[in-house]
């Protein structure tokens, strides 16, 4: 493609209201352009990008034995009231009726899709394992949507899901995938870690993100740095104590404080001069089956994700004033275990035996000298709160766990018999007995994909495409096109690259050579084949590559058969 005729407008400023890099490059390089909040045109620099990733998961996805189908975006709420989501899923799914007062969506995922159609098209153990993806346009109205298209309200996702007959085949579909992800971000050049995570609105038992390491990322990971175990901390374990019981025998009894005004953990610390860990903090949730009061130790922070799974239902939410006040009898900041009349949820990490400073239920007041084992009483212990950095592995018990940020671009999930059930997809046995299928589905963001890789692979100068997904490997550079000697060149070495099939760009703009040079460097092509009066006197042109900056003397006869090898050495 000849720079001269190309939709390519680089912006020479940084655009005010990107907060990420590969927003700001993805803007500044002409790729995408904002219609709306979270929404997006990708012009053809950036739909170049874009298809080069699709290109690599559409392989990977064939290869391993998968099928490409191509659902609508449009869905009827019909099935999202069989799976029960259509009360569920909230605000991010976009509802709209059609003229005939018709309940409709715009598609964020298609379980419910996909498992209609399973359930219409295979009837036999003979049609399993089964694993169809796409790869098409969702809408989730995010509440946030920000970083360009890293999270949009529109955007454009893989998704897969795989049908077997039973957990021990299904869990060979899950392997499949995993495999495939591993493949898929390998090629992409990517730094990136599986890790394991909490299933979401999705839902499901088990499931794994691909992130990819960024600072920026959105998500914390906590990694140990002795065993291989990594996981977001919105699922991360903590090591409890060796064993759950209250060794020590209560002494004394609780002391009711006066306290006035004093609510915050700080405040309560430095009134009663105890440390954070000698406290509980109750907070009070509604959920879907009713109030809950969960306790974690005052330097610790309750995990919601970990509290609804512990719970088993399907929605929480911090309670607001009023309903503290109904269920405890005093305003927020004296909430305690001692005497409340709901469920109470008690993290692992306070069944050691001491004593407590706990809310009184009452306002302005504290008790002291909380026996938990005692005084209170707790319906469930489990892990709810958010491991921190720093904490000693739960798995190998001897690593310690680090922080780490990433950009989650894919996550593969069971579902077991989530949807299958719910929407009635079943199957013949080879008993002749009808079993529902055991699904499981596979995501991919293939515009965050793009947008972390830039993330991962930028200067201060621009992008620095990974090879295998830049949209054009090559660019090729004539100095001064007034030239006629530069200019024969040039297009010479153009003519031939495209002829042997190597996807180059030419700028033939009769501009500066230091606008061009800069724009080279902005939108991150790989290798920049300069072409100019200098180097053809010795008989070269130079090839520079983006990534080391290192500058390579080619003869223009050998430039094909150069550019061949090092972008097959590349992976492109
Ligand atoms: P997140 O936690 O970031 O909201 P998610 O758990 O909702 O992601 P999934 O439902 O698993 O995401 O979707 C599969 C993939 O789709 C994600 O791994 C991500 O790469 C991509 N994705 C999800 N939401 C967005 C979005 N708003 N914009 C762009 N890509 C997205
Ligand atoms: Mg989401």
């Amino acid at each position: 493609m000849k720079l001269s005729s190309m939709l390519l407008n680089t912006l020479k400023e940084d655009p005010r209201d990107a907060e990420v890099p590969s927003h700001r490059l993805m803007l500044r390089a002409g790729m995408i352009k904002r219609l709306a909040s979270g929404i997006y045109s990708y012009l053809p620099y950036g739909l170049k990008a874009l298809r080069r990733v699709e290109n690599i998961v559409r392989q990977e996805m064939d290869n391993a034995g998968s099928q490409e189908v191509l659902l609508p975006g449009v869905q009827p709420s019909e099935l999202w009231k069989e799976s029960g989501r259509w009360d569920l899923y909230g605000k991010e799914l976009l509802r709209f009726k059609d003229r005939k007062g018709a309940e409709f969506c715009l598609g964020p995922t298609h379980e419910e899709v996909i498992t209609d159609l399973a359930r219409r098209e295979v009837t036999s153990y003979k049609d399993l394992p089964l694993i169809l993806y796409q790869i098409q346009t969702k809408f989730r109205d995010e509440i946030r949507p920000r970083f360009g298209i890293m999270r949009a309200r529109e955007f454009i996702m893989k998704d897969a899901y795989s049908f077997d007959r039973d957990d021990a085949s299904a869990e060979k579909s899950y392997e499949i995938m995993f495999n495939t992800y591993e493949r898929i971000f390998n090629r992409c050049g990517l730094d990136f870690k599986p890790v394991e995570a909490d299933t979401g609105s999705i839902g499901g038992s088990f499931s794994h993100e691909f992130m990819v390491l960024a600072e920026t990322g959105e998500d914390m990971i906590l990694s140990c740095n002795n065993c291989k175990y990594a996981a977001n901390v919105e699922r991360a374990e903590s090591l409890g104590p060796d064993s759950i019981g209250f060794s020590q025998a209560p002494k004394g009894k609780p002391n009711k404080v006066h306290t006035p005004g004093v609510k915050t953990i700080s405040q309560v610390c430095e009134f009663l001069g105890v440390k954070q860990e000698k406290l509980v903090k109750t907070l009070v949730y509604n959920t879907s089956s009713g109030p809950v009061a969960a306790m974690v130790r005052g330097d610790h922070d309750v995990n919601e994700a970990k509290l609804r799974t512990l719970l088993g239902v399907s929605w929480i939410e911090l309670a607001d004033d009023k309903t503290v006040q109904e269920v405890t009898g005093a305003p927020v900041g004296f909430a305690g275990p001692v005497g409340l009349g709901i469920k109470v949820v008690a993290d692992l990490s306070l069944v050691d035996g001491s004593p407590y400073v706990t809310g009184a239920n009452e306002e302005d007041y504290h008790l002291t000298n909380v026996w938990l084992s005692r005084d209170a009483r707790i319906d469930l212990v489990g892990d709810i709160r958010f491991t921190q950095p720093g904490e000693p592995c739960p798995r190998c018990k001897k690593g310690t766990l680090q922080g780490i940020r990433g950009i989650e671009v894919g996550h593969v999930f069971k579902l077991g018999l989530k949807y299958s059930k719910a929407m009635n997809a079943v199957f013949t046995d080879v008993d002749g007995e009808v079993k529902p299928m055991v699904m499981g589905c596979y995501g991919i963001g293939i515009g965050r994909t793009v947008a972390a890789a830039i993330e991962q692979n930028h200067d201060d100068s621009g992008i620095i495409f990974p090879v295998s997904i830049a949209p054009y490997p090559v660019l090729v550079l004539p100095v001064d096109v007034k030239q006629g000697p530069v200019m024969e060149h040039a297009l010479r070495i153009y003519e031939d690259l495209k002829t042997a099939g190597i996807d180059v760009m030419m700028d033939d703009r009769d501009e500066r050579p230091g606008v061009k040079f800069k724009d080279a460097d902005l939108v991150g092509v790989p290798y920049r084949i300069t072409v100019g009066k200098r180097s053809l006197d010795r008989g070269v042109v130079e090839v520079k590559e983006r990534s080391t900056g290192k500058v390579e003397d080619v003869n223009p006869d050998n430039v094909v058969g150069y550019c061949r090898s090092i972008l097959k050495d590349k992976g492109s």
